[in-house]
C-alpha cells in the first residue's frame, strides 16, 4: 500500500474547506478537492498545486446521489483508498434581517434544503466513501459542524451567541447527533469520526464577518483528520477543547 495518505475534502474550493485541503497537503496528504463547480474546483486545484499540495479535482455535489457515486469511483481510480474524509460542505440557508431564521415563520422548504446539504449530504458522502476508508490502516472522518449546533450553548442565555437560526443551527445539532451514531456503529473498526467547530470565520458563508481566518478555522478539522490511532471518536471539538452537546 502506498505510503502517501489520501484525503477528500468536500466544499474545498474556498473558505475553510480550501484551507483544510491546503493544511492536509502541507502535511503530505494527497488531497481530493471536492467541489461542484468546475471552474471554482479547477482554480482551487491549481492554487493548491502551486503551493506544493498534490491535489486532484473531484466533481462533487453532496446533494446528488449520482454525483457522490461518481466521486467515489473517481477517488477509487485516482487513489484506491481514503485515509481522511472531511465533510466540510455546508450552507446556512436564507436568512431574514439580522441573519435570523425565525422559527415562528419558518419556510419548511428552506429547512429541507439546509438538511439536504448539511446532514443528508454528509451521510450520502460518508456512506459512499466508507468502502475506501475501510482500506486505510487509520481512517478518519471529520464532520465540520458549528457550536451553534450545541443545544447546551443555545439553551444557555449566558453563552448564546449570534442570531436565532431555526434551520441552520438544528442542522448542525442533527449532524452532531448522527456523528455519534456513526461512532457507535464504527466502534472497533479503527475508524475515528468526530465533529469539529471552526469558530466564527470570515468567509462567503457569513459575508466575511468573523474574527477568525479560514486557516485558523481549519486547525481543528485538520487535527481531527490526523488523529493518532486510539484517539477520540464520537466527540465534538473546537480549538479550546470539547464542545458540549
Ligand atoms: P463557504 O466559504 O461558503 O464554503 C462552503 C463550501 O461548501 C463551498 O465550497 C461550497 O461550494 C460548498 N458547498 C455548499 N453546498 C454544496 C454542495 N451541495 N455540494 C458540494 N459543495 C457544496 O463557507 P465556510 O465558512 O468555509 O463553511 C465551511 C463549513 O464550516 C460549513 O459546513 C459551515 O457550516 C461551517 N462553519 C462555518 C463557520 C463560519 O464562521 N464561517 C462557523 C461554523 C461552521 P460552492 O462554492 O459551490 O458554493
Amino acid at each position: 500500500m502506498s505510503e502517501t495518505r489520501i484525503a477528500l475534502v468536500t466544499g474545498a474550493n474556498k473558505g475553510i474547506g480550501y484551507e483544510i485541503a491546503a493544511g492536509l497537503g502541507a502535511l503530505g496528504y494527497r488531497v481530493g478537492v471536492g467541489a461542484r463547480d468546475e471552474a471554482r474546483r479547477e482554480s482551487a486545484v491549481e492554487k493548491l498545486r502551486a503551493a506544493g499540495t498534490d491535489a486532484f479535482g473531484v466533481p462533487l455535489d453532496v446533494t446528488s446521489d449520482r454525483s457522490v457515486t461518481v466521486a467515489a469511483e473517481l477517488v477509487e481510480r485516482e487513489a484506491g483508498r481514503l485515509d481522511a474524509l472531511v465533510n466540510n460542505a455546508g450552507v446556512s440557508g436564507e436568512t431574514g434581517p439580522g441573519w435570523v431564521q425565525d422559527p415562528t415563520t419558518l419556510d419548511l422548504d428552506l429547512v429541507r434544503a439546509v438538511l439536504e446539504t448539511n446532514v443528508f449530504g454528509v451521510v450520502r458522502v460518508t456512506n459512499a466513501m466508507l468502502p475506501l476508508l475501510r482500506r486505510s490502516p487509520s481512517p478518519r472522518i471529520v464532520n465540520v459542524s458549528s457550536s451553534v449546533g450545541s443545544v447546551t450553548r443555545q439553551a444557555d442565555p449566558a453563552v448564546q451567541v449570534g442570531p436565532v437560526m431555526a434551520a441552520y443551527a438544528p442542522s448542525k445539532s442533527y449532524l452532531n447527533a448522527v456523528t455519534v451514531q456513526y461512532a457507535r456503529q464504527l466502534a472497533d473498526t479503527g475508524i475515528l469520526i468526530n465533529a469539529a467547530c471552526p469558530g466564527l470565520v470570515a468567509t462567503d458563508f457569513n459575508g466575511f464577518h468573523g474574527p477568525r481566518t479560514p486557516e485558523q478555522g481549519a486547525a481543528t478539522p485538520i487535527r481531527l483528520a490526523t488523529l493518532p490511532d486510539g484517539g477520540p471518536s464520537g466527540a465534538f471539538f473546537e480549538d479550546a477543547g470539547v464542545v458540549p452537546w
